[in-house]
C-alpha cells in the first residue's frame, strides 16, 4: 500500500512515516496528493467552497510572539478596536453581501473581557440566527470558553501554531506554554464548538520533523477546522530576517492534512494568497474547502499587520465577493455563501 493509500485509510501514521509523506520528493507523488485530497474534499463537501466574513476587530495584543506583527513590543504596530456599534454595522453590511457566518478574530485584546465579548456574540446571534459566529481571539479560561458557547459562539479557531515542544519554544516568550495553548484546544472541543487548530509552515527552526509532529498531533486531536498557512516576516519582529515560508510545502500540508482529515474543514488562507498570486486557488486545488474574505470596515482594513505585505482585497465585502466567486468559478468551484458547517 502507498503512503496516499495509507493516510486515505484512516491508518495511524508514525512521525517518520510522516517526515517520508512530507519530504518524498517526485513530481508525480505531488501530483497524485493534490489529486487524492481534491477528490476527497469533493467526495464529502462538493465542489463547494465556502464564504466567511473575517472581521479583524482588534489590533491590540498583549501577548509577544516572536513572529506575529501585532506583539506587545512592536510599538509601531497601528493599534485599534472597533466599537460595538461598528462590529454590528459590519456584520450587517456582511449580511447583506450575504455571508452566514462572521469570524470575529482579534489579538488578545483584554479591554475585550467576558461581558463585551458577551455582548457581541449575542448581539450578532440575535440579529442573525442563521448566521454561524467563530471566534478567534486567543487564549482564555474554560469559564470564558462556556460562557461564549452559552452567549452562542457556534466555532473557534486557535491555531496550535507547532506541536513539537522545543519549537514552541522558540517562536514564544516564556511567559506562555504549549501546556496551555493545548488545553485551551481540548477545553474548546469538550464544550462542543466546532474547533480549529493549525500552523504556520516554514516558521524559523521548522522542519519535516516538526510538521511531522504537527501531523500526528492533528491526527489525534481530530480537530473540524485547520488553518495552514507560510510564515511571512514581519519587519518590526525578531524574525524580520528570516526566509518565508515555501508556498509548495504549505500546498502539500493542505493536501496531507486533507487525506488525513477528510471531514475537516481548510481555509485557503490570507498567507498563502500574499505568498503567492495563485496561493489561493492553489489552495483549493489542494483540498481546501474555506475562503475568508476580510469584511473588517475599509478604515482599519490592513491594520491587522500579522505579517509584512499582507493582501488586501476590495474595498466593499460585496465587491471582492464577485472577485473570488469569478476566481473560484475560473477552476470550476463554485463559492457557497451557506453556513457550512462541518459535517461529521
Ligand atoms: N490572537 C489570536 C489570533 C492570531 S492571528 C490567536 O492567538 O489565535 C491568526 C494566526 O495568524 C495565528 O494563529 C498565526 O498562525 C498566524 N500568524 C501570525 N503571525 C504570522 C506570520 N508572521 N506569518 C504567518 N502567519 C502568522
Amino acid at each position: 500500500m502507498n503512503i496516499i493509500e495509507r493516510i486515505s485509510s484512516g491508518k495511524t501514521l508514525s512521525v517518520e512515516e510522516w517526515i517520508q509523506a512530507i519530504d518524498y520528493n517526485d513530481p508525480g507523488y505531488a501530483e497524485e496528493l493534490k489529486a487524492a485530497a481534491s477528490v476527497t474534499r469533493d467526495r464529502i463537501y462538493g465542489r463547494k467552497v465556502f464564504a466567511r466574513g473575517l472581521i479583524e476587530f482588534t489590533s491590540y495584543c498583549r501577548n509577544d510572539c516572536y513572529y506575529c506583527g501585532l506583539r506587545r513590543s512592536n510599538r509601531d504596530a497601528l493599534r485599534y478596536r472597533l466599537s460595538y456599534d461598528c462590529i454590528m454595522d459590519t456584520a450587517d453590511a456582511g449580511y447583506m453581501a450575504g455571508f452566514r457566518t462572521f469570524v470575529l478574530q482579534g489579538g488578545e485584546d483584554s479591554y475585550f473581557n467576558d461581558e463585551r465579548l458577551i455582548m457581541i456574540v449575542r448581539g450578532i446571534k440575535e440579529r442573525y440566527p442563521d448566521a454561524a459566529v467563530t471566534l478567534s481571539v486567543g487564549e482564555r479560561s474554560f469559564e470564558s470558553y462556556k460562557a461564549l458557547k452559552e452567549a452562542g459562539a457556534d466555532r473557534y479557531l486557535l491555531r496550535h501554531e507547532t506541536a513539537d515542544s522545543i519549537h514552541y519554544r522558540k517562536l514564544h516568550p516564556d511567559d506562555m506554554s504549549q501546556e496551555n495553548r493545548i488545553r485551551c484546544l481540548h477545553d474548546l472541543k469538550s464544550l462542543g464548538y466546532q474547533t480549529g487548530a493549525g500552523m504556520m509552515v516554514g516558521s524559523p527552526g521548522s522542519s519535516s520533523r516538526t510538521l511531522a509532529e504537527d501531523m500526528v498531533f492533528l491526527s489525534s486531536l481530530k480537530p473540524e477546522m485547520v488553518g495552514i498557512g507560510p510564515f511571512i516576516p514581519h519587519s518590526a519582529t525578531p524574525f524580520r530576517n528570516e526566509e518565508r515560508g515555501s508556498v509548495d510545502l504549505t500546498l502539500r500540508m493542505v493536501a496531507l492534512v486533507r487525506l488525513a482529515l477528510p471531514h475537516a474543514m481548510i481555509p485557503s488562507t490570507t498567507a498563502l494568497a500574499t505568498a503567492s498570486s495563485d496561493g489561493q486557488l492553489q489552495g483549493i486545488l489542494h483540498g481546501a474547502n474555506v475562503i475568508m474574505p476580510d469584511i473588517t470596515p475599509p478604515a482599519e482594513r490592513g491594520k491587522y499587520m500579522i505579517y509584512d505585505g499582507k493582501k488586501i482585497t476590495g474595498d466593499e465585502a460585496g465587491e471582492n465577493l464577485r472577485q473570488i466567486a469569478e476566481s473560484v468559478g475560473s477552476i470550476g468551484y463554485e463559492l457557497s455563501m451557506e453556513r457550512g458547517d462541518y459535517i461529521p
